[in-house]
């Protein structure tokens, strides 16, 4: 089955295409990188070694796009892979020149969030560390340089972590795509194994909490994994993170109309974010259809929004629909799977 060679070392590569110059896998990963994925076009190859490696591996591209959207300022791609398994990726523009990519780590999700669609196709598989990076490069095909990169499409990283941490390292190579560990958040529903790892790795990402709630009961309710690893061991991972990293955490926190956007509910966020160093980012929820909540009306963003200043809560809104995409991992609907399902 064919593969990326994102992740591989140059060693890897020459062996893998049975090259006879070694240094020829340096400049074939390099006209990767830099957008050229046909064996073909590598100019500064001898043309009998193209040729043979155009016939017996076409593109160096092991998925391929099989839709694409846009939403305000935001592309979104569906990838299928090798084994037929469709993910999504998006990249997202501020509108200043600063583009994000926003990748998916699982096909599917076994952490079943109520609020999110992703949630509902249930764990299909971990993705390898070259089908993560692989989303990035296809990201940048889309023609403008990437800087940043979010952890926040299908699937809870921290849960295939081996493959996510070969993927950053990959992306983070200085002969590679150069992306710095500053500019990597990955975005967790609050999987404490995970993050007490991260902690102690000295890749210094940033971390996003998708949070939600701040009261047990609430959050165990919409969130299953605070049934096993409730705010107290949550927060307790996150200040531990912080004394390891010494970071700023995010907390993202998907309003739903007439559940989380109360005067209760921003006394509860306050208590949960003391002694910690976090902005929340609140991401009114985009409705997804049977799902079971409503979007908050405008008037409850003001309001929670008015609670929050009160308590001198840091915190930032997303509100282009574009954003939303990235504003929490798995707030990729998948549109493409539900395409396909009904056959459309
Ligand atoms: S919000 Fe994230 S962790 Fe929760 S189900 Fe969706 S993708 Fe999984």
């Amino acid at each position: 089955m064919k593969r990326s060679i994102l992740t591989d070392r140059y060693e890897d590569i020459a062996e893998n295409l049975r090259l006879e110059k070694p240094y020829q896998a340096k400049i074939i990963y390099h006209a990767l990188i830099n957008g050229v994925t046909e064996f073909g076009k590598m100019t500064s190859l001898p043309k009998l070694l193209r040729e043979r490696l155009s016939e017996e591996h076409g593109s160096l591209l092991s998925s391929k796009v099989v839709n694409r959207s846009e939403a305000d300022s935001a592309v979104k791609l569906a990838l299928l892979l090798q084994d037929g398994s469709i993910i999504e990726c998006v990249r997202l523009s501020d509108g200043k020149g600063r583009y994000t990519a926003c990748l998916s780590s699982q096909v599917g999700c076994a952490m079943g969030c109520a609020f999110c669609s992703t949630g509902t196709m249930g764990f299909i598989r971990n993705l390898d560390a070259s089908e993560i990076a692989e989303q990035f490069l296809q990201l940048t095909l889309l023609g403008e340089p990437i800087t940043h990169i979010v952890f926040m499409g299908m699937g809870e990283a921290l849960q295939n972590f081996t493959a996510a941490m070969d993927a950053i390292k990959a992306l983070h190579r200085e002969d590679g795509f150069n992306i710095s560990y500053r500019r990597m958040t990955i975005s967790t529903s609050g999987y404490v194994p995970g993050i007490r790892r991260l902690s102690e790795l000295s890749i210094p990402v940033r971390l996003a909490v998708s949070l939600v709630s701040a009261d047990d009961s609430t959050r165990s309710e919409i969130m299953r994994i605070n049934r096993t690893y409730p705010l107290s061991e949550l927060k307790s991972a996150l200040i531990s993170f912080q004394h390891h990293q010494d970071k700023r955490i995010t907390l993202e926190y998907c309003m739903l109309g007439g559940i989380n956007t109360d005067r209760e509910s921003a006394d509860k966020l306050k208590s949960f974010m003391k002694g910690l160093d976090a902005i929340v980012n609140l991401i009114p929820w985009n409705p997804v259809e049977g799902m079971g909540f409503r979007a908050p009306s405008g008037k409850e963003i003001q309001h929670f929004e008015s609670e929050l200043k009160s308590r001198a809560i840091n915190y930032t809104i997303r509100r282009s629909k574009g954003q939303n995409i990235a504003g929490a991992c798995g707030q990729l609907a998948t549109e493409t799977r539900r395409k396909n399902r009904n056959g459309s």
